[in-house]
């Protein structure tokens, strides 16, 4: 028992949370997820072999019991999240502001909360929260976005400091373009749109990713990655990206 590492993955039904399922279980962690949709997070788990739970981070009627079946937990992968429009803000839709707050920011705070003490427990806990280069560089159209991904940012740097001392490292993992249906919810399902943010990139892969947050996790103990951006080699920042006509 004392061997075995248990990781904790939200939003692993789709995208980077189930390929870091995937990757994170070939590397002999015993990992469970969870996500709203359960068809869905039940496939991942046939392939990763993951226990997997519904769970709705935006409500915490749900946080509970899904943390309630976690006994142990040395890894908690906070990849539930996205984003929603692409508006100014001056006509910017306020339900999508709080459906993002509500995913990104309190979702991996209700998470945070209830798991901590048992990553402290596990004597060599750790926290991966997923940022983005959007919580480093605002662009037209993301105000939403950029706000709950420079507030993961920030609360990236407050655990570290509020957890100093405690055995549990804090990293941010802050990707560029990743191709998974990240696009098509933000575009609420117009995938002629999600599909042209793509067009001419060799954007990431979710196993990209993935590779990138076991490779983290796998550090020995006493080694805390603050952060890591990672991007295509197709784009600069969020706002500079080489496409096929340049
Ligand atoms: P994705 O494929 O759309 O995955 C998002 C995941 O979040 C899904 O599993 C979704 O599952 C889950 N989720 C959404 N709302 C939830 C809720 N209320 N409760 C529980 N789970 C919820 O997108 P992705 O690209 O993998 O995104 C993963 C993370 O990476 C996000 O934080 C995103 O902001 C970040 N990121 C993505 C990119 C990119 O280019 N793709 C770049 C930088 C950062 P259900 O719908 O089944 O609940």
């Amino acid at each position: 028992m004392a061997d075995r590492r248990y990781a904790v993955i939200s939003g692993a039904s789709s995208g980077i949370g189930a390929a870091t399922a995937v990757r994170l279980a070939d590397d002999g962690w015993d990992v469970t997820i969870g996500a709203r949709r359960e068809d869905r997070l039940r496939e991942v788990a046939a392939r990763s072999g993951a226990r997997a739970f519904a769970l709705d981070v935006t409500d915490p009627a749900s946080a509970d019991p899904f943390c309630d079946r976690i006994d142990d937990c040395a890894l908690l992968v906070l990849s539930a999240g996205g984003a929603l429009g692409l508006d100014a803000i001056a006509e910017a839709d306020e339900d999508d502001w709080q459906q993002m707050w509500q995913v990104n920011v309190m979702g991996s705070l209700r998470l945070i909360q209830r798991l901590l003490p048992k990553l402290v427990q596990s004597g060599s806990g750790h926290i991966i929260l997923l940022g983005s280069i959007a919580g480093r560089q605002p662009y037209v159209g993301g105000g939403g976005y950029n706000a709950v991904k420079f507030a993961v940012r920030a609360m990236r740097d407050v655990l570290r400091l509020e957890l100093l001392g405690q055995p549990v490292r804090v990293t941010e993992i802050a990707p560029g373009m990743v191709k998974t249906p990240f696009s098509e919810v933000r575009f609420k399902g117009d995938r002629a749109r999600a599909a042209a943010v793509y067009q001419g990139v060799d954007a990431l892969l979710p196993e990209d990713i993935a590779e990138c947050i076991a490779w983290v996790a796998s550090r020995p103990p006493h080694v805390a990655i603050e952060q890591l951006v990672v991007q295509p080699l197709q784009q600069a920042d969020a706002r500079t990206v080489h496409g096929p006509d340049e």
